[in-house]
């Protein structure tokens, strides 16, 4: 049977457009289709406008951090509607080069949303078009926990078009959304509630890392109301204010109430049922190392799979799948040391194994840190404090883990992450010259291993 496309795919957001084009370039005839936006979640509503905010918020730092070193500035003050309309004109401007890049690479748009009617023919809007192989890269949506009030809370999407900037804000969760987004409203200038329900922020990650975190995230004046679960919000007037409930009685109030507690896979209403796309126990498409799905011709990347949610995953994950579908490169992703960042205020980034996965999965470790006040500091007085760890394998020397806290730490972990994906061993760690005066060169200058964890058994014998 001669289809229309040799490849369609559900979903233009990182991983969609990277597969499609990728495919195109390797002489298939390729269809795509999206009901939002080019460009998907990165683009258009995460990375990227976060990463401006964050950009935008830490000026108010760095005021602050002038008078030490000699300026007089006078008390900044901050125009929400600027910063808000630039980065909504940057995402207009990368929206146009996505769409660009898709033309350009010969990829064939659809706006609307795409449906499967069966294993090769896809619904979108009123039209129906046939491929031989399809690509489901639908990405997630956040999740707000049903309670009373539930609906009078704004998530990340929102937190984007915002008509003003609150003077009290209420962010609900402790993941990677609600830490980066407590750290752009407060240096906005918006007094920020972080209600979490256990008592520190980034469960996952490196505990001293997220201890780190969490204290630094309260010495910056956000308010962090731990062990809290929340019951119901009531809305006291046409615009606000907010009463925040917990089950046990307590109350506090606030302007706009912002929820970010995770974020689900799009599955719904896309006709994986008709198509005999199955799903896993946790509700993500299924899919194999070569991300297929349960049905034959019909693969998944990016979010909707749940696997890891990062942008560069999914692109990965899009690029290997038409590499070997179409590009007679056979090539799985690799999800091992993968590297990730949290932009809150001071960053958080990390590749490799926490200091709890090691010890879980390894025998005997080393593990070296160090915790210093970063040289700019000295002369501006803030009381913000890096932290870095590095976790090594005893019996092989291999670096198995990196993490730090601090200013720029995404920058020089990524550079890191190069060496523990190539193998890198603690020796080739000591035997790197550092750059001085930085930060980074405390990751080659590390030499005493923390007590608990030296002389190892390994050592000794
Ligand atoms: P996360 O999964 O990171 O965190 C969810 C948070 O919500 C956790 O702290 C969780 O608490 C809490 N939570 C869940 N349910 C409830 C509830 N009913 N009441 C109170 N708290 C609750 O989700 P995010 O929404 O922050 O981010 C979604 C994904 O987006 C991330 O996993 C990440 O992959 C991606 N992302 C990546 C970024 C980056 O790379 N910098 C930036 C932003 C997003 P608990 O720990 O108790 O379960």
């Amino acid at each position: 049977m001669a289809y229309d496309y040799d490849l369609f795919v559900i979903g233009a957001g990182s991983g969609g457009v990277r597969a499609s084009r990728i495919a195109a370039t390797h002489g298939a005839r390729v269809g795509i289709c999206e009901d939002y936006r080019v460009g998907g979640t990165c683009v258009i509503r995460g990375c990227v406008p976060k990463k401006l905010l964050v950009y935008g918020s830490k000026f108010a730092h760095e005021f602050e951090d002038a008078a030490g070193y000699g300026w007089t500035v006078p008390a900044p003050t901050h125009a929400w509607p600027t910063l808000r309309d630039n980065v909504n004109a940057e995402v207009d401007r990368l929206n146009a080069v996505y769409l660009r890049l898709l033309d350009g690479a010969g990829v064939k748009l659809h706006m609307g949303r795409g449906r499967l009617m069966d294993r090769h023919t896809i619904q979108v809007g009123e039209q129906t078009v046939t491929a031989e192989k399809i690509l489901i890269a639908t990405g997630g949506h956040p999740v707000i926990p049903s309670i009373p009030g539930c609906e009078l809370a704004i998530s990340s999407n929102e937190a984007f078009h915002l008509t003003e900037l609150p003077k009290r804000i209420a962010i609900v969760g402790a993941g990677y959304i609600a830490v980066e987004f407590a750290g752009i409203f407060n240096g906005l200038g918006s007094h920020v509630d972080l209600v979490l329900r256990r008592d520190r922020v980034l469960r996952g990650f490196d505990e001293e890392c997220r201890t780190a975190v969490h204290e630094a995230l309260k010495e910056s004046g956000i308010k962090m109301r731990t062990e809290i679960e929340i019951g119901r919000i009531v809305k006291k007037g046409d615009n606000g204010p907010y009463e925040i409930h917990t089950p046990l009685g307590g109350m506090f109030e606030t302007d706009l109430v912002m929820y970010a507690t995770g974020r689900a896979p799009n599955t719904k209403g896309i006709g994986l049922e008709k198509a005999g796309v199955q799903l896993d126990k946790a509700g993500a498409i299924a899919v194999d190392e070569w991300s297929k799905t349960t049905a034959g011709n019909i693969w998944a990347v990016g979010d909707v799979t749940d696997r890891i949610n990062l942008t560069p995953v999914a692109i990965m994950e899009g690029h290997c799948f038409a590499d070997t579908e179409f590009g007679n490169k056979p090539r799985k992703p690799d999800h091992r040391s993968v590297p990730s960042a949290v932009f809150c205020q001071p960053e958080m980034a990390n590749v490799g194994l926490t200091e709890e996965e090691a010890r879980r999965t390894l025998g005997d470790l080393r593990i070296f840190t160090a915790a210093f006040r970063p040289m700019k500091h000295t002369l501006s007085g803030r009381q913000q404090r890096t932290f870095m760890k590095l976790i090594v394998e005893a019996a092989t020397d291999k670096v198995v883990g990196a993490h730090m806290v601090g200013d720029d730490a995404a920058e020089l972990i990524q550079g890191l992450a190069v060496a523990i994906k190539a193998g890198a061993t603690k020796a080739h760690f000591d035997t790197t010259v550092g750059i001085h005066p930085t930060a980074g060169e405390e990751f080659v200058t590390m030499r005493t291993a923390r007590a608990d964890t030296a002389p190892t058994r390994a050592a000794a014998e």
